[in-house]
This record gives C-alpha cells, structure tokens and sequence, in this order.
C-alpha cells in the first residue's frame, strides 16, 4: 500500500533516504536546490554570485511546483515499493517521526514504553 505522499513525508524521505537517490534524482535534486536559493535572491546578489560563482549556474533547471512534487513522489513511490523505507509513524496518531528510528514524534507521543505518553 502506497502511503499518502505529502510533503512531511517528502521531506522526512529527503532527510533520511537522501543516499538511496539515484545519480540522475541526486543531480536533479542539487539543481532543484541551486535554483531554489538563485530564486530568493535580490537582482543585485544574483549578479554578484554569477559574477563570484559561475558554476553555481551549471545545469540549472527550472523546473514548476507541479513538476517538483511529482519528481519526489515518483522517487518516494519507487522507494516504498522497492521496501527501501521504513516510514516510522507514531501508533498512536500517526504523524511521522523525524527519523526511522526515532521514539518520539512531533505530536509529543513517544512508543519506547506504549503506556507512558508524555
Ligand atoms: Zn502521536
């Protein structure tokens, strides 16, 4: 079963999976980042970065929200149904924990000792 992708769980893929990328999603990935911090910048920083840093410009994508989240979900998807992840939910609500190994998740519920909720 597929798990519902949202972007709590991209993130916590991201986060943790990161080296289970292929080098294709792993260059994809890097040029979504590059492009991400080119885009916040002011007109005047982005020249002085092109000017000081021209590489960072290689391979730059432009890529669409859209088209961001069906690039992780089809690499979330494929590592789900690979069995390469472990997508460590809270028992008791089922939010995400922050890694796979974690105890505890953001909603404050920890699982080390089920009948001690804290
Ligand atoms: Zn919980």
């Amino acid at each position: 079963m597929i798990d519902k992708i949202s972007e709590e769980l991209i993130r916590y893929v991201i986060s943790n999976y990161l080296h289970l990328f292929n080098d294709q999603e792993i260059e994809i990935y890097n040029s979504i980042l590059r492009s991400n911090k080119v885009d916040t910048l002011s007109e005047e920083n982005y020249n002085l970065l092109l000017s000081k840093k021209p590489t960072l410009f290689n391979n730059l994508i432009k890529i669409t929200k859209d088209d961001k989240k069906k690039f992780y979900n089809s690499i979330v998807e494929r590592l789900i149904d690979d069995g390469k992840i472990f997508v460590n939910r809270c028992p008791y609500c089922g939010s995400l924990a922050a890694t796979p190994n974690s105890q505890r998740a953001r909603c404050g519920h920890h699982w080390r000792n089920p009948t001690q909720l804290s």
